[in-house]
């Protein structure tokens, strides 16, 4: 791609950025992780292929640990999301 053509990159680029619930910093999706509500289940999205309403996180030690203690991702689903999901979180992170 041409230099001149920056303004298209630039466009190309904000769709790929997303917010972490955690720290509240914008960063690429490759380097966040998804997680989804699809019909009041929230799951972890690995693949980025679930549907639904959708929340970052980064793939951080830290993140992952704010996440929980903070409970960030009941307040983006507005419901309580089970202990064993932020741990499923953890735990894939930190693999
Ligand atoms: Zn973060």
């Amino acid at each position: 791609m041409s230099k001149s053509r920056t303004v298209a990159g630039t466009a190309i680029k904000q769709i790929e950025m997303r917010r972490c619930v955690a720290c509240r910093q914008v960063r690429h999706k490759s380097e966040l992780v998804r997680v989804a509500k699809v019909a009041a289940k929230i799951s972890l999205d690995i693949a980025g292929k679930l549907g639904g309403r959708g929340a970052y996180v980064c793939k951080s030690a830290e993140c992952v640990q704010t996440l929980k203690k903070r409970r960030n991702l009941d307040k983006v689903f507005k419901l309580k999301v089970p202990d064993e999901l932020y741990d499923t979180i953890k735990e894939t992170v930190l693999m």
